[in-house]
């Protein structure tokens, strides 16, 4: 279409950008408090309570916990909270809102197994690497009644339900945090209360069953976590118009493909080429020429075949019948098993070498006999299909023979794109499974897990295009906390201080820009046949060194200022990755062959001619094939998302990971309060301390309690209604403003109105 995909960031007022050390901190002064606690920061980064003996201007006297008492400067001191506060569950009943205060009372939760905190309308989860006993029908039963009101993914979620209900506006569950900080679990957690309260036509239990099936085929074992998730997921759950569950559908995002045919030491690739080794039936395991999974090379060379507590043959049942469950037939099942065993048996061939240039020849092996049979083409086609290349010169087809680097890169390149489009497959069957009636024309609540900001030693083109993501979903997190809030104000005449935030507009152009931007310099060096990594990263400090979030670096790298810190990218593979091409030689090969392949590949394959929405078309091989570049395919995908989510009302949930081991009990503050920055939880929480997150039209208001009156009213109108009940129900007037068109209340005041029209309906 014609849509500008930068028309997702409409021009805003300007704001100011502030980044300070004490942007969080409470500015109140200590001088002259006497007998108070005070965070005193510890060498190590850690923070100590401490009693404050004694206090004159700059210094103060205070003792620590280990009956140490030294003398501080007042102005490193920060000050602590009272102990009646001790772990409150919403963090903006903090008196004193600062790192250590904050940082404490998670962690006072997080000891006694309550890991759920609020931060203003955000729900903080701290992964508690343990079973905790907060889950199941007694739990979701007592949420429904609301008869607990502590924090809870439950809790979130059922108001999510209530709004898409009472608003008739579709809901959007965001969840966010680093890998292993618990998105996918929590995401499990608040499906299950969907499928628990919308329930009863029986679709609810094949939704649930997507999540074996999505973590066999895109979850694999990190350094970070067992059960990482290598794509991101949207799934959006449909109701009818009586609140029940009518269907659903997944998208996902970004499969990160390169696992299939390398991994780190230590890692695994994806789960289910294990659990297909492991508990494939004889049957099965005849027809694939199965053998165990250290005898596939893809397989070996991360030296890490097994999972604690885990058992890879057990989940090959259960991932079995989930896929019966979401109607996959037999015979595709089949299919899919094939494909994954050509898989790993395609990383199993070998190559010779077959002249004194260097060229080499697939060698007719077990791999390559294997993988011929289950492709469905014979050994001589696949053995030409990764040994040689055609290209058209001039006018004439000719041949090339390829040097063994460039085979390996071209028998991997298959693999990997078997894989890619077999995952595609997959979510495409199971969306067909669960997909709504036409008849229903409810709402919906999307789920949305996508990885984190991820900062490492060493950052490629994974990482900048997922940092990429969590640049736009900060932006929609600002947006709608804090800009979307403020213009509210301001245009409904509410008097409202205005509250500093920071915005990433900056680096969010310095991506989307375009001709000179991130990704259309990375696209357009994608294009030039000479371009290199090299050539990437120089256009890249020729043009966008004057931008305040950029900076070259030396050797082919180069740095961006993100939100959540700055990221030093090193380009090597980027213009790879991004062309992400399979040889013309390999999409016939898939395309001709006789199996089950077609049918599974014909679509997304055979998409590889596909129009372009924007970005460059490659010319594969000579002949004219056009693609969309990855970097160019995952900014439409996340414009498509960000549409979405907009015409959503939006509920947060930031998970938190308190150690790197995945250890139950151990809660390091450096990482955890490293984590709370990056997702902004405490300017959250300021902000909706000071203003009036919750509001409703005269109309709306009036309607809706109009009937709890206890008098009449003179006048029918609705803001006369609407302050008659005000009063009646003794709403402080700090608690609320009178807007030109609605009412804003601060947080929970509109809960005694609630409850009142609950028990009287
Ligand atoms: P992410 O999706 O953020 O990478 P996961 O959701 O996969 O992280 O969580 C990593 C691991 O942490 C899980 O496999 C599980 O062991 C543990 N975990 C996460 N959330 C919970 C929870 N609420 N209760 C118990 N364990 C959890
Ligand atoms: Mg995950």
């Amino acid at each position: 279409g014609d849509e500008d995909l930068d028309s997702v960031t409409p021009p805003l007022p300007s704001i100011s950008l502030f980044r300070t050390e004490r942007r969080w901190g409470d500015t109140t002064s200590y001088a002259g408090k006497k007998k108070l606690q005070s965070w005193f920061q510890l060498p190590n980064g850690n923070w100590e309570l401490g009693k404050i003996l004694s206090a004159s201007g700059t210094e103060t006297v205070i003792s620590l916990p280990n009956e140490k008492v030294l003398k501080a400067k007042t102005e490193d001191l920060v000050p602590a909270n009272p102990d009646i506060l001790d772990g409150v569950d919403d963090l903006m009943q903090l008196s004193y809102l600062n790192e250590p205060s904050v940082l404490y009372n998670l962690q006072y939760r997080y000891n006694q197994d309550m890991i759920y905190t609020k931060a203003g309308p955000v729900l903080v989860a701290i992964n508690p690497f343990k079973k905790v006993s907060l889950y199941g029908n007694e739990y979701i039963e007592a949420y429904k009644r609301k008869a607990v009101e502590s924090p809870h993914v439950y809790a979130i979620t059922d108001t999510a339900i209530r709004e898409m209900v009472r608003d008739e506006v579709n809901q959007s569950i965001i969840i966010s945090g680093e890998s292993g900080a618990g998105k996918t679990e929590t995401a499990k957690i608040a499906m299950q209360y969907l499928a628990a309260l919308g329930g009863g036509s029986g679709i609810e239990h094949e939704i649930l069953k997507t999540n074996p099936i999505l973590e066999a085929f895109g979850n694999a074992k990190t350094l970070r976590n067992d059960n990482s998730s290598r794509f991101g997921k949207l799934i959006e759950i449909h109701f009818s118009e009586t609140g029940k569950i009518s269907g659903a559908n997944i998208q996902t995002f970004l499969l990160e493909k390169s696992r299939v045919v390398q991994c780190t030491e230590g890692e695994r690739s994806y789960h289910i080429f294990y659990q297909l080794c492991a508990g494939a039936p004889p049957a099965l395991r005849d027809m694939l020429n199965l053998k165990s999974a250290d005898e596939y090379k893809y397989l070996q060379q991360s030296n890490c075949y097994s999972i604690t507590g885990v058992n890879d043959a057990e989940e090959f049942r259960v991932v079995k019948e989930a896929l019966d469950v979401v109607h996959i037939n037999e015979e595709d099942q089949e299919s899919v098993f094939a494909m994954l065993a050509a898989v790993l048996w395609l990383g199993n061939i070998s190559f010779t070498v077959i002249d004194n240039e260097n060229h080499v020849e697939a060698m007719a092996d077990e791999g390559l006999f294997n993988a011929a049979k289950l492709v469905g083409c014979s050994l001589e086609e696949l053995q030409l299909a990764l040994s040689t290349r055609k290209m058209r010169v001039g006018n004439d087809n000719i041949v090339q023979k390829l040097t063994l680097s460039q085979a390996v890169d071209t028998r991997d390149a298959l693999a990997k794109s078997i894989y890619a489009c077999l995952f595609e497959w997959l979510v495409e069957q199971i969306n067909k499974s669960l997909a709504v009636g036409k008849r229903c024309t409810g709402r919906s609540i999307s789920i949305l897990d996508i990885y984190g900001f991820e900062s490492f030693d060493r950052n490629s083109f994974e990482q900048f295009c997922i940092n990429y993501a969590n640049e736009r979903l900060q932006q929609h997190f600002n947006r709608h906390l804090f800009k979307l809030e403020q213009e509210e104000y301001i245009q409904d005449g509410i008097d409202w201080t205005k509250v500093e935030f920071e915005d990433n507009q900056h680096c969010l152009s310095l991506f989307e820009k375009r001709p000179l931007g991130l990704l259309s310099l990375l696209d357009e060096e994608s294009t030039f046949p000479n371009g290199s990594d090299l050539t990437f990263a120089n256009k890249l400090k020729q043009h966008l060194s004057s931008n305040s979030c950029f900076r070259g670096e030396r050797d082919k790298a180069f740095t961006v200022s993100h939100y959540a810190g700055e990221v030093t990218y090193n380009t090597t593979g980027f213009l790879e990755k991004n062309r992400d091409l399979l040889h013309l030689d390999s999409i016939q090969l898939l395309s001709s062959c006789s199996c089950h392949l077609p049918q599974i590949f014909a679509s997304n394959m055979l998409n590889q001619s596909e129009k372009p929405l924007v970005g460059p078309l490659y010319k594969l091989g000579g002949v004219d094939s056009q693609k969309l570049s990855v970097a160019t395919k995952f900014k439409g995908q996340l414009f498509l998302l960000m549409k979405r989510l907009e015409n959503t009302t939006p509920h947060f949930i930031r998970c938190i990971k308190p150690n790197n081991i995945q250890s139950p009990g151990l809660y390091e503050q450096g990482l955890v309060l490293q984590q709370l920055r990056c997702c902004g939880v405490l300017e959250v929480v300021r902000i909706s301390r000071s203003g009036f997150p919750t509001r409703m039209s005269h109309q709306k208001f009036a309607r809706r309690y109009g009937f709890l009156l206890l008098e009449n009213v003179a006048s029918q109108d609705p803001l006369s209604v609407s302050v008659a009940i005000l009063n009646q129900f003794n709403i402080l007037p700090e608690m609320y403003q009178v807007g030109y068109t609605k009412l804003f209340f601060r947080t929970g005041q509109i809960g005694v109105l609630e409850d009142t029209r609950n028990r009287t309906l």
